[in-house]
């Protein structure tokens, strides 16, 4: 039994993901597999999302799981490579413009 507390809460219940609102679940280090970090199920419309993780991997995660929601929704076909390194850009992108997000506000 691992004894690792949550450091970082979800800051987020929900995200919509063009229509659909995806619940974001806290995922607990002993509930996940600890081979992931994150996950996304098309067939519940959840992103689970590791609570042992660092606010940085937490952000790069949940962008992670975003981008296969948005691969879903738009009928798409990317291979894993291509999901991380779409995560990582966007996520490198975003930290290097913090205004650009608040277009969208
Ligand atoms: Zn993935």
């Amino acid at each position: 039994m691992t004894d690792i507390k949550p450091k970082n809460p979800i800051p987020i219940s929900s995200v919509r993901v063009i229509g659909r609102t995806v619940r974001v679940i806290p995922w607990s280090f002993d509930d996940a597999d600890q081979s992931q970090d994150g996950e996304w199920s098309d067939r519940d419309g959840t992103i689970k999302v590791g609570t042992h993780l660092d606010p940085d991997t937490f952000r790069e995660v949940l962008l992670h799981e975003i981008i296969h929601a948005v691969e879903s929704r738009l009928g798409m076909s990317l291979r894993e490579n291509q999901v991380v390194a779409l995560g990582v850009g966007l996520d490198l992108v975003f930290q290097e413009n913090p205004e650009l997000l608040r277009l969208y506000g």
